[in-house]
């Protein structure tokens, strides 16, 4: 690579974010080259694995018609854990296996590489195994990156170099790396063949089936654990606070024994039983309120993606690769209609995405979401109740309703459930 190239767009980072802007500015024709420090795109991704298409109706170009998707949730379960017992919600829908509301379970490794072909198709130059040293300014504008020692410029520059982007602090687009502004996940794929996967979570074949838990298994952090189904795989994982993990301090768990406390709750060794753990990976997932966002402009550059902080835990589920693709696609296509006005384009196509709505709408949700009853208290609270029900000792049954309600007063009605159902209306 000659020391005088120049391309109108440099991605940095090869994730959802990076390739979707770099597959828009390369099918516009736009010279784009896109660096990925990873051995190939997808390699150093670590995801839940499921994507939500339905806010993503009417932004993704044609090709994502044969994205590789693993299975198409069928059966979504809550699971509430205590002291070796669980409950659970348990939906199958029609209605939510609808085109605008379905989700599908994927595989990084797979989903990256794909879309990465799809870009260089398009005419963008991918790289992997390049790392972005630092960015190149001159004139109070980004005028590009240097790989590996060697400068490259570029008309416009996107950051999309995934969460706790050195890069955008370089240019004050990140804020100070605060433990409260990040979720740890981690995470591992389980192999187990595609029929067992079907009986033990009862699909029909070729249907996938998603499961959140939330319980003892986070010793009290705020968080929860989540298993997706993929063809022949199951993705399985942790996702915690990150300050209160370093609250915790030595006496708190280790990354992997977050994993391993998941997997000894008797329901989740049931699910996996037999099956083969490998591709263990910890990464860190933006948790910004709305109003703590970064600014995502800056003269010459854009940031996209988990590197811009769009993402949002709703509790129920963690939510940043549709945010992700949505804001690369935003991206390219605001520098596609002209570098010179993409900032402001970029934000205005933002504003009436889904993405500063969605965030917008959830600005509170992180605050409802750290109250420490949501994690032992409550699913305790709620297997002991039914149990309460469903037990019978050596005594038989009395009248049922007065022992139910008298916990039910006690565990979810009294002062504090009612504080805690008063913050729920944040989310
Ligand atoms: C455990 C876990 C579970 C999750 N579950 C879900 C889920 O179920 N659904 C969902 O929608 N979201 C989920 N997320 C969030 C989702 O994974 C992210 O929001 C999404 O991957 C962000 O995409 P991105 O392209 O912005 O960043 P990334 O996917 O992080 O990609 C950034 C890329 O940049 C590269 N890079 C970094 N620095 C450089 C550099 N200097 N030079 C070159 N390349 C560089 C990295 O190698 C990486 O490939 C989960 C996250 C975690 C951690």
């Amino acid at each position: 690579m000659s020391a005088a190239e120049r391309f109108d767009v440099v991605v940095v980072g090869g994730g959802l974010a990076g390739l979707s802007c770099a597959h828009e500015t390369a099918a516009a024709g736009l010279g784009t080259a896109l660096f990925e420090r990873g051995e190939e795109c997808g390699s150093k991704n670590v995801s839940g694995g499921r994507l939500y298409l339905g806010p993503l109706t009417g932004l993704l170009p044609a090709c994502w018609r044969d994205a590789p998707f693993e299975r198409r949730v069928a059966r979504e379960t809550l699971t509430v854990v205590a002291d070796a017992a669980s409950a659970s919600i348990d939906l199958r829908s029609e209605k939510l296996q609808e085109a605008t509301l379905a989700s599908h379970t994927v595989l990084r490794a797979t989903l990256d590489r794909w879309l990465a072909e799809r870009a260089a198709e398009a005419g963008a130059m991918v790289v992997p195994q390049a790392r972005v040293d630092e960015l190149v300014c001159g004139a109070g504008e980004v005028t590009g990156v240097r790989v590996s020692g060697e400068p490259i410029e570029a008309g416009i520059v996107v950051l999309a170099d995934g969460a706790l982007s050195r890069l955008a602090a370089s240019q004050g687009l990140a804020p100070a790396p605060r433990a409260a502004r990040f979720a740890l996940g981690v995470k591992e794929i389980v192999a187990l063949d595609a029929g067992k996967i079907e009986d033990r979570f009862g699909l029909e074949p070729g249907h996938g089936a998603a499961r959140l838990l939330v319980g003892d298994f986070t010793r009290g952090l705020p968080g929860g654990g989540f298993l997706y189904t993929n063809r022949e795989s199951i993705s399985v994982g942790v996702v915690v606070r990150l300050d209160a993990l370093v609250a915790a301090g030595s006496s708190g768990p280790e990354s992997h024994a977050l994993l391993e406390a998941l997997h000894a709750v008797p329901e989740v060794a049931r699910l996996l039983a037999g099956g083969e753990r490998s591709e263990y990976g910890a990464h860190l997932v933006p948790e910004l309120s709305f109003d703590e966002l970064p600014r995502r402009t800056a003269p010459g550059l854009l940031a996209v993606g988990d590197a811009a902080g769009l993402s949002v835990n709703h509790g129920l589920t963690v939510r940043g690769m549709d945010f992700a693709i949505a804001s690369g696609i935003l991206a390219g296509r605001a520098i596609a209609a002209g570098h010179a006005s993409a900032g402001p384009a970029y934000e205005a196509a933002l504003e009436e995405s889904f993405v500063l709505r969605n965030l917008r709408a959830a600005r509170h949700a992180m605050r409802f979401l750290g109250r420490a009853r949501l994690y032992e208290h409550y699913p305790r609270a709620a297997c002991g109740l039914l149990e309460e029900l469903f037990g019978f000792g050596p005594e038989g049954k009395g009248q049922l309703v007065p022992g139910a309600w008298r916990q039910l007063r006690a565990d979810f009605l009294g002062w504090q459930g009612l504080q805690d159902l008063w913050a729920a209306r944040e989310l």
